[in-house]
């Protein structure tokens, strides 16, 4: 018994296959819309079902469901501009019926839209089938008492059977590979989902490592990984022991990193202290809370336009495009490549343009930037491709930016927009009060 302590295990066979066969079940109604309520229909009412349902909401004033949506930009945002090296928790609910939710929405509404909605291939639908039985282990897992001392560990790699040119189209960050590493159990006494994305590649354009990293993860935790495709590791989560988790997901990154060959967060990259990325991650949202909040009043302000569920996810992301294409022109943590080749060139050079006063310019790459964006954040979520029309009312050259200290009165993390008053003349605005006019 006690070498259990130190190892990770798979869900119980004879549990599996009820959980499979009720994933079954819920996969059939969602797939004929019926109704997918299976406890306390009572309960679903006040419930908000997608991000679209959330967005409506918000629009009337309710507070859970605005910070649903913040919590969607949120990552939207930081997994747009930062494709590999970044954790993130969030916490979980449990509800009087003891259903878990995420800001309001419940992990089966969730799954039931990823099944409905973003599951456009066969590939993507066995990825997508296998994390909606994740749900349901979870469950299970809550139910018997498993977390009171483990964790459930999903490990989803990039696609590992689809061309990169329809991985690109799914969503997935081709790029980097990126693995997302979930953990879900108590930390602190909340339950919550830590998640970390780690290269599969050292390098752009070098051969995949996350296969091989993945098996010997997974030898190190005390599971056979060998021969397994990536949706078929989706579909076997592990319950690692909380002794083996103190720091949560970065504990994994470690291992990874350890199997990987010595990479950080996957890739070739001089290593940073794991102790205090999390802190850093924490900053990096902090920082960008201004974007956060602009993207989310734009989308709220836009709720009467937006007709369903896959509407609301392309204008998510056609916003968030835009507004961190605008932040990478003044921020230069943000890689411009993840926009894509076109729209970093224009980003290059309206950096170039700002910096030597020529802002009419500036802003003008700004806006070609964005039309050719190619970044997105949703590994299932359906997208627009970049590159489209449409949404060209707004092309009045404005744009905003958190600025991590205002030149003038000095405050940090300063929400700051320009407004081109004419070709000649901009007015720049800070959170803080703080109104500069310019030439050029
Ligand atoms: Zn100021």
């Amino acid at each position: 018994m006690s070498a259990l302590l130190h190892e990770a295990r798979v869900f119980p066979e004879q549990a599996d296959v009820e959980i499979r066969a009720r994933t079954a079940q819920f996969v059939g109604a969602c797939l004929a819309s019926r109704e997918v309520t299976f406890e306390a229909p009572e309960l679903v009412m006040s419930r908000i079902e997608s991000l679209h349902d959330a967005i409506q909401k918000a629009a009337e004033g309710n507070p859970e469901a605005r910070r649903l949506v913040e919590s969607n930009v949120r990552t939207d945002i930081m997994e747009r501009t930062r494709k590999a090296g970044h954790v993130n928790r969030e916490p979980l609910m449990v509800d009087e019926a003891g259903r878990i939710q995420q800001f309001g929405q419940s992990l089966e509404s969730v799954q039931a839209n990823s099944i409905r909605y973003a599951a456009n291939t066969g590939q993507m639908f066995g990825r997508t089938r296998a994390e909606a039985a994740n749900t349901f282990r979870t469950y299970y897992a809550l139910q018997q008492g498993l977390l009171e001392d483990h964790s459930i560990v999903v490990l989803s790699r990039a696609a590992d059977d689809m061309s990169d040119k329809d991985m690109a189209e799914a969503g997935f960050f081709v790029d980097t590979m990126s693995c997302s590493i979930q953990v879900t159990g108590y930390q602190d006494g909340q339950l919550c989902v830590d998640s970390a994305m780690v290269a599969g590649v050292r390098q752009k354009g070098q051969a995949r490592h996350d296969q091989e990293t993945i098996v010997k993860l997974g030898q190190k935790l005390g599971v056979d990984l060998t021969g397994k495709t990536a949706a078929e590791i989706i579909d076997m989560p592990l319950l690692v022991p909380n002794s083996m988790l103190s720091d949560g997901v970065i504990d994994l990154v470690k291992l990874y990193d350890e199997c990987a060959g010595g990479t950080f967060f996957g890739q070739d990259k001089p290593p940073e202290n794991y102790d205090t990325f999390r802190q850093t991650c924490q900053d990096r949202e902090a920082f960008l809370s201004g974007k956060v909040q602009a993207i989310t009043d734009e989308l709220i302000g836009a709720a009467a336009t937006i007709t369903d569920r896959v509407h609301a996810t392309k204008l998510l992301n056609k916003i968030a495009g835009k507004h961190m294409i605008q932040q990478a022109v003044f921020d230069t943590q943000i890689d411009p490549a993840v926009f894509g080749h076109i729209s970093a060139i224009h980003i290059e050079q309206a950096r170039q343009q700002w910096e030597s006063g020529n802002y009419d310019d500036a802003l003008t790459s700004i806006k070609q930037a964005e039309r050719h964006d190619k970044s997105s954040s949703c590994p299932s979520g359906p997208m627009s491709s970049g590159g489209e029309s449409g949404g060209s009312k707004e092309e009045s050259g404005d744009c905003s930016f958190v600025s991590k200290t205002c030149p003038e009165c000095g405050k940090k993390n300063v929400y700051t927009t320009v407004k081109r008053l004419s070709a000649k003349s901009k007015k720049i605005t800070g959170g803080c009060g703080c109104v500069k006019f310019v030439n050029g």
